[in-house]
């Protein structure tokens, strides 16, 4: 199939652009580079070291002698996405060019602005694109489990059947997104829906859970082929973080009292999920939810299979649980679906000690490249500014 990656330059657009092309489908990727500047904005950089797009698609196609075209510019520019879609014409678009990161959108009014803009109007313009050039097209979108909060009753996949007042509708799930980030995935979720209704669009909303490890068949084929790994306060996820801070001998850093329950799965697991949302297509008119984690931790229990997984190399950590910087619940409830891409043929790879070693195997080779003050939070919800920025310290 022809496959359009937007964001196909970040931690999980890259390895599913290769994983896509290695099985034989002709892949595009389109980034417009902002997540390197949102490195440069804070400071900050990937552990691994990771090569320009251009080197990338370039190493790809003198080892396995396959082309990944790239497009370089913004969804927001709609002069610059209509001729993509136009011209590329994709029999499906995995859309992941967003800002994903919650404290990042916390950071202050500005930031907050900016993830809105950049989110919702970059899938707007995909819409219309889509709607004008590609109406067959299926949109495989990353969502997030994080817009459905922790409700105190059992999460289903994207819809809940009700029944109020004598009368029975099956309606989205109710959304209560946890920062200003996630509540820009509410809206393209409303917005995708009603695209769908109207023009008749195909999409697959793919309600991701927190993605750990770094290594897949394909980015272990040449070092030059490593996609990222963000370990820092604002873009690091917990279990990225608490690995770093172990192997540099750093406490792990709980926030709260670590009994927010969470989806997770392994990025080898992001690859297939999208894969088989993509070789089975919604249909026309659908917006079809897909809940994309394999298993439900605690935080508290993350950090402790990585002090047990630490111990495995002689290292001895402690955990510290430090006054949570976000607003959210700390002990809940917390049930999610998830079988539909089980049901479709998803094999997980479950959190063990093998990824957890094999995960602090690839931080050790890196560990000189650790920024141990990067690591801390930064970004406090309850703040309208966060001075996070290297120049206002
Ligand atoms: P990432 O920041 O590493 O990658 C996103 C890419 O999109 C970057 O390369 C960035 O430059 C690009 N991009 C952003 N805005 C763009 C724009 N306007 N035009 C063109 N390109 C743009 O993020 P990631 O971790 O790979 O996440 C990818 C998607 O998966 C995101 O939508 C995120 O919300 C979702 N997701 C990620 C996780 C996770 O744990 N990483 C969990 C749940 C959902």
């Amino acid at each position: 199939m022809r496959i359009l990656v937007l964001g196909g330059d970040g931690y999980l657009g890259w390895p599913t652009a290769l994983h896509l092309s290695q099985r034989g489908h002709e892949v595009a990727v389109l980034d417009n580079f902002s997540r390197r500047l949102w490195d440069h904005e804070l400071g900050a950089e990937s552990l691994t070291p990771i090569e320009t797009l251009q080197q990338r698609v370039a190493v790809w196609r003198q080892i396995t002698g396959k082309i990944i075209t790239p497009f370089i510019g913004d969804l927001c520019d709609y002069t610059f996405l209509e001729p993509v879609i136009r011209d590329f014409q994709p029999e499906a678009v995995v859309h992941f060019g967003e800002q994903r990161s919650a404290p990042y959108s916390m950071i202050d009014r500005q930031h907050a602005v900016f993830t809105h803009v950049n989110n919702v109007v970059g899938t707007l313009n995909l819409l219309y694109a889509l709607a004008d050039h590609a109406p067959d097209c299926h949109l495989v979108k990353l969502g997030t489990m994080g817009e459905y909060g922790t409700p105190n009753i059992d999460i289903e996949e994207g819809y809940i059947t009700i029944t109020h007042k004598g009368r029975t509708d099956t309606l989205p799930y109710p959304k209560q997104p946890g920062s200003w980030y996630h509540a820009t995935k509410v809206h393209d979720s409303t917005n995708i829906l009603f695209a769908c209704r109207i023009w008749g669009l195909r999409a697959t909303d793919l309600n991701q859970g927190v993605v750990y490890g770094v290594e897949t068949p394909e980015t272990t084929m040449d070092p030059r082929l490593a996609t990222r790994f963000d370990y820092d306060g604002v873009f690091g996820t917990a279990l990225n973080r608490f690995l770093v801070q172990a192997v540099v001998g750093l406490p792990l850093t709980v926030y709260g009292k670590g009994g927010q329950t969470r989806g997770f799965l392994d990025i080898r697991d992001t690859l297939a999920c999208v894969e088989i949302a993509i070789l089975n297509p919604a249909p026309r008119g659908e917006l079809r939810v897909f809940n994309q984690f394999t298993e439900q931790f605690n935080v508290a229990g993350l950090a402790e299979a990585v002090r047990e997984a630490a111990q495995e190399f002689g290292l001895d950590v402690a955990i510290h649980h430090l006054p949570n910087p976000r607003v959210e619940k700390e002990e809940h409830y917390y049930n999610a679906a998830n079988t539909r891409l089980l049901d479709l043929g998803l094999k997980p790879h479950y959190l063990s000690e093998t990824l957890l070693e094999s995960v602090m195997r690839v931080v050790m080779h890196h560990r000189d490249r650790v920024r141990p003050e990067l690591i801390m939070p930064a970004v406090n919800w309850r703040r309208t500014h966060n001075p996070v920025l290297p120049t206002e310290e």
